[in-house]
């Protein structure tokens, strides 16, 4: 199964699709990840596209296709994949077209404030990339990762006026995006957010359910 997620920066996409990969048997490769390991192991390609990770701004698209071109190749994508972050652009998904078919894309939509809300509260763990939040996913002890026992830090991007930048970065390339699959017959799963009876953001597995019982549907 070969998935591409949608959703704005915040809208669960990683935390979702790390969830949902072992379940379907298919690796999750976030762009997001990739980009910031190259940017952390101080390779050239990583101080090249340093500035534009921290701000918010997005990597010049023949970097990017690179990247990810070399990782589509690897092995463990026979069975498919659930790309996370990428394509973000016209030209990426055309690229991407000449790399790969997609079955699916899953479009998360979800309002502004609770983004905001969401990402400033959104704890990585430095050693083996966890999400956690201080309000709804914290970690059990405090500041330390549960699964690899590394230290929870606050990424620069998930800084108020940072997370307001990656929004209109994003709804100014998601449409076109997500018109063009459509157009293309690709099937899109729209998932519309949903907070329980007291207003709280359900739990990631309870999300990932849904969406899977969504993708068996389609
Ligand atoms: P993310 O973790 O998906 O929010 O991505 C973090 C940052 O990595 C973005 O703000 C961009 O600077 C960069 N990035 C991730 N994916 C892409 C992409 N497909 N194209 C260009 N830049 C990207």
């Amino acid at each position: 199964m070969r998935i591409v997620i949608f959703g704005p920066p915040g809208s669960g996409k990683g935390t979702y699709a790390s969830r949902l990969a072992p379940r379907l048997g298919v690796p999750h490769i976030s762009t997001g990840d990739i980009l910031r390991d190259e940017v952390k192991s101080g390779s050239e390609l990583g101080k090249s596209i340093s500035s534009y990770v921290s701000s918010g701004k997005l990597v010049p698209d023949e970097v990017v296709n690179r990247v990810m071109e070399k990782r589509l190749s690897q092995e463990d994508c026979g069975r498919g994949f659930i790309l996370d972050g990428y394509p973000r652009t016209l030209q990426q998904a055309y690229f991407l077209e000449g790399v790969s078919k997609i079955d699916f894309v899953i479009n998360l939509n979800v309002p502004d404030e609770v983004i905001v809300r969401r990402l400033s509260s959104r704890l990585v763990c430095r050693k083996c990339g966890a999400i956690y939040n201080k309000i709804t996913l914290p970690p059990k002890v405090d500041g330390v990762c549960d699964k690899c026992g590394g230290g929870l830090y606050q990424r620069d991007d998930d800084k108020p006026e940072v997370i307001r930048e990656r929004i209109r970065v994003y709804k100014n390339e998601a449409a076109p995006l997500l018109e063009h699959y459509r157009k293309a017959g690709v099937t899109v799963i729209d998932f519309f957010y949903e907070p329980d009876e007291a207003g709280r953001d359900v739990s990631p597995d309870t999300v990932v359910d849904r969406i899977i019982k969504a993708l068996k549907g389609s």
